[in-house]
């Protein structure tokens, strides 16, 4: 497995393999030259703007009607007189050029941003603007992008520099920070880029780090290993083929494993037949305090919406270890600490809040068969907790998934198999956990999971599944390796859930 897999909100279509490129936009910097405002300054920075609007004209012109109409609004913005006054207010203080400059289009944009998350996103741009205006003034270059093919890193990408990075070699985008709705979003989904923004610990990505952006599944594969690169190569070269491929007949469902619910419309375009596994961590990482009832049902809301007649697999938080949250208590030691299940019991309040919102959001759209699941089971008796909590909500269908080898020996699977309406077994820290490696320091292969002791496992749990009449799913990474998805089959499993741009080359292999 990769050496990190880091996720996001996924936008755009498909899949892109390549280097990353490290790159930080211009901002300010305490700039000795220019001491004291004046009106040299203002002539100086009034020239600057002039440049700014001059390239954004530029750019307008050569871009899609989309970008040319984001392009053209700041441009707008940048003749806007609040903005220069703000500018000569900070001048008279005895601001120097620059800090004028970043002072006056940082209000703008807290003043934008202070009117809701509409006009948040569009804060940014102005923000962009500023770093712009200031890199025209202090003389700066632009950054000369590689002529090799790229994966650019960056905390953010304004529209300015999208438009720049659209007559360069990139081929796929991870940002640190922005959303599916905003300019930046909007434009790579417009130019067909793979992207995923909002990533956690994209800092953790090393210039030059072999990248895959799987904006299917909005998560970023840090130094894949061989077979995920053979996996993700033959989705980006097959993927043209999709809509010859049908699920229709094969012996289990298909579903996606989906970080946002932003990837909701390309998991249907690659012939998802449901979502398996929604990860809702993304709502949580990054956040001060826990995400609000309302945002939650809004999520819940849009991702349902998406599939009616489908069925769509919620999985509550799943805290990990190299992503704390400052809002959440953390549990005592012990091996499975601080994380899934045990970490939510320790935070009760933010899981009772996340199933009311699920709650809610199912009773808004019943068309959609929602079942929730919980992550990290230890024990039969957390199982049974989890299940009575979420049925006092009024959600039907509730399971766990089985990720510890704990929880694999017969008794302990029989009593949660009398609780549960359904299990699904997440291969990634069955295989870490059972064999003893740690995930992120230490290579685990992608067919590691069909090591004995492992298989062994996923075996019996799921002919005691089948047993207990109750549906057994695979949605850990080798749901999405041929040679693993054909064994979990031949032993029963009733779906298997995964990344949505590798569905078409597991049905073609399924197909064979
Ligand atoms: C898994 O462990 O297999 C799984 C699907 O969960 P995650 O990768 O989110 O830990
Ligand atoms: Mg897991």
């Amino acid at each position: 497995m990769s050496e990190r897999v880091l996720v996001g909100a996924g936008v755009g279509t498909g899949i892109a393999i390549g280097r990353a490129f490290k790159y930080a936009s211009a901002k300010y910097v305490p700039w000795d030259s220019d001491k004291a405002g004046s009106a040299r300054g203002l002539m100086a920075i009034s020239a600057a703007i002039a440049q700014v609007e001059k390239d954004l004209g530029q750019s307008a012109k050569n871009a899609d009607p989309e970008a040319a109409s984001i392009l053209e609004a700041m441009k707008l913005t940048l003749s806007d007189a609040s903005l220069l006054a703000g500018i000569k207010e900070r001048l008279a203080d005895g601001a120097n050029s620059q800090r004028a400059v970043s002072g006056a289009f940082a209000g703008a944009a807290k003043a934008l941003a202070s009117l809701g998350e509409y006009f948040a996103a569009r804060a940014t741009d102005i923000e962009e603007l500023g770093n712009r205006v200031i890199q025209v003034l202090s003389g700066e270059g632009q950054v000369d992008f590689p002529t090799e093919p790229f994966i650019l890193v960056a905390d953010s990408v304004g529209p300015l520099e999208m438009s720049r990075l659209a007559n360069s070699s990139i081929v796929g985008l991870i940002t640190s920070t922005g959303s599916a709705t905003s300019h930046t979003a909007i434009l790579a989904r417009a130019a067909n880029l793979p992207t995923v923004v909002s990533v956690l610990g994209s800092e953790f990505i090393q210039p030059e780090d072999q990248v895959i952006v799987d904006s299917s599944s909005g998560q970023v594969l840090v130094n894949p290993d061989q077979a995920e690169l053979k996996q993700y190569r033959e989705a980006v070269t097959k993927s043209s083929q999709l809509d010859q491929l049908s699920t229709v007949g094969l012996p289990v469902d298909l579903y996606a494993n989906l970080g946002s619910s932003s990837e909701a419309e390309s998991a249907l375009a690659f012939g998802a037949q449901g979502v398996g596994l929604f990860r809702t961590e993304l709502l949580f990482l990054g956040e001060k305090q826990a995400p609000s009832l309302e945002k939650q049902i809004l999520e819940y809301s849009r991702l349902l919406s998406a599939f009616p007649g489908k069925r769509v697999i919620v999985r509550v938080l799943d805290l990990d270890t190299d992503k704390p949250l400052p809002f959440l208590t953390l549990t005592e030691s012990g091996k499975y600490a601080n994380r899934g299940f045990q970490a939510l019991l320790a935070n009760i309040e933010v899981l009772e809040t996340q199933l009311e919102a699920l709650a809610e959001s199912s009773r808004r759209y019943l068309e959609t068969e929602l079942w929730v699941m919980a992550p990290m089971i230890t024990s039969s008796k957390h199982a049974k907790a989890f299940v009575d909590l979420a049925k006092s909500y009024g959600l039907k269908n509730v399971g766990v998934m089985i990720e510890v080898p704990e929880v694999c020996q017969q008794e302990v699977l029989d009593e949660i198999l009398e609780t549960v309406d359904f299990v699904s077994i997440g291969t990634n820290d069955l295989t870490q956990y059972t064999l003893n490696l740690d995930r992120v320091n230490s290579a685990i292969a992608l067919s590691d999971v069909r090591k004995p002791e492992v298989l062994g496992l996923i075996e019996r749990v799921v002919s005691s599944s089948r047993e207990a009449s109750k549906p057994v799913g695979i949605c850990g990474e080798a749901a999405g390796d041929p040679e693993s998805a054909k064994l979990f089959i031949e032993y029963g499993v009733t779906s298997l859930s995964l990344s949505p741009a590798l569905l078409p080359s597991l049905v073609r292999a399924l197909r064979n």
